[in-house]
């Protein structure tokens, strides 16, 4: 199967898959709405509107703040220092629910997936779901955080999209999945130092650039020092190649920026990542060069999926070495973790080392990112919520499509 897309792509006679998938769901709130995700001027109009005197909203804004995003509340009650008579207005109007845990799940390496349901309006018929993975490491934990249900573009190699149901987050729902991490690993009780989840990724399932204003948003949030005050540094926004909104994200959010390179020439790269086909490499690297705040000491990540016989040759490392020239960069391999029904095999060992030395040598520090809870599939790419499965036909329907003249 591999050697007939690689053949297809040498004869640059494959139909690549659509770009884009169809029209975004809606999002259906709450019928009582979460304060998880208001920016503090949002908390401060949602209390005028429950009739907080405009000379008590600030101080309000405070302990709300410090309750939610610095003890981790998870009901009015809990906020004693707040008025009782508040407090009972505030429970009337809100919640400060996160999204409801539907599955837990531990790999044997210790790394945990959660899915989450969120309101889909339709919850019997069509519960909206995203994964969220904790990856504990000796000298950190990373919380893998999702920005959509789902993904509007269709990477060949990713089973997120390959998932037909797509809508936005809300940066409720963003922030909600580092409440619920922290909450499921008692987090909020340990001090800073001992803290478990110390580094946020936005690599699950979505382009949190196609959702740019709740990803910055929630961002913005988790990075708050009064609160959760996980510092910028701590976390990398992981992008497929949105151009336009690359710079938006350096000026605007400022964390550190991550780029799923996985092709050196674009007609590989428009069949793996077809959102090339709008923002070729030239352009993307271009985005990079010019990224806010890029240098050596915040380098940008460039993500490289090992796959066999498609991208893994040392013609292939040595233009990637070419490529990146000039920009502040790490590489990251990425052994490619297969998914059921997917055409692709991730590269054999000694060539992935063989890729890896090359651009060790050239310089670059090229970490192989070890896979991490294969066996709950929670590892890059794998995600992908249950209830949005593709039957086998439609799955050999989209293989077709990209393989077909
Ligand atoms: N949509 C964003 C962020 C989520 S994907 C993006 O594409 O960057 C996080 C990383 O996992 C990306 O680099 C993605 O290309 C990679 N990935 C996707 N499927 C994979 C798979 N099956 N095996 C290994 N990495 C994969
Ligand atoms: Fe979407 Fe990223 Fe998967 Fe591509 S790799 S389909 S952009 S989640």
């Amino acid at each position: 199967m591999i050697s007939t897309i690689t053949n297809a792509i040498a004869a640059g006679s494959a139909a690549p898959l659509p770009l884009e998938k169809v029209p975004l769901e809606a999002y259906v709130p709450p019928a009582k709405p979460s304060l998880i995700g208001l920016s503090r001027s949002e908390l401060s109009e949602r209390l005028g509107e429950i009739g907080v005197a405009p000379a008590q909203r600030k101080m309000r804004v405070q302990q709300l703040w410090h309750w939610i995003y610095f003890r981790g509340a998870k009901s009015f009650d809990e906020m004693t220092s707040i008025s009782k008579d508040t407090r009972a207005e505030l429970a009337k109007h809100f919640t400060v629910d996160r999204p409801e845990v539907v599955a837990e799940q531990i790999s044997n390496d210790g790394t945990r997936k959660w899915l989450l349901r969120l309101p889909s309006g339709d919850k019997v018929e069509k519960p909206h779901e995203v994964e969220c993975v904790y990856i504990p490491e000796t000298d950190r934990g990373t919380l893998c955080v999702s920005s959509q249900v789902g993904c509007t573009l269709n990477c060949a190699f990713c089973h997120t999209g390959t998932q037909r149901l797509v809508r936005n987050l809300t940066a409720g729902e963003i922030v909600g999945q580092v409440m619920v991490a922290r909450d499921r690993l008692n987090d909020w009780e340990n001090r800073e130092s001992g803290r478990l989840v110390t580094n946020i990724v936005m690599m699950g399932m979505g382009e949190p650039l196609y959702n740019f204003e709740a990803v910055r948003d929630a961002l913005l949030i988790v990075a708050d020092n009064e609160g959760i005050g996980i510092s910028r540094r701590r976390i990398t926004l992981s992008t497929s190649g949105v151009v336009p909104n690359i710079i938006r994200a350096g000026e605007e959010i400022g964390v550190m920026l991550a780029i799923s390179l996985h092709a050196v020439r674009n007609e590989l790269r428009d069949v793996l990542v077809p959102l090339n086909r709008k923002y070729p490499i030239e352009e993307l690297l271009q985005a990079c060069r010019d990224y806010p705040g890029a240098s050596n000491a915040r380098r940008i990540t460039f993500e490289y999926v090992m796959l066999k016989g498609v991208n893994d040759s040392l013609d292939d490392a040595k233009l990637l070495v070419k490529l990146l020239k000039g920009i502040p960069a790490k590489i990251n391999l990425i052994p490619f973790n297969p998914w059921p029904g997917t055409a692709y095999e991730c590269s054999d060992w000694d060539q992935i080392e063989k890729f890896s030395e090359y651009i060790f040598n050239a310089g670059y520090s090229s970490p192989v990112r070890t896979p991490r809870g294969r066996d709950i599939l929670a590892a890059c790419g794998q995600l992908k919520s249950e209830t949005e499965k593709l039957s086998a036909r439609e799955r050999q329907a989209l293989r077709a499509m990209a393989m077909t003249d």
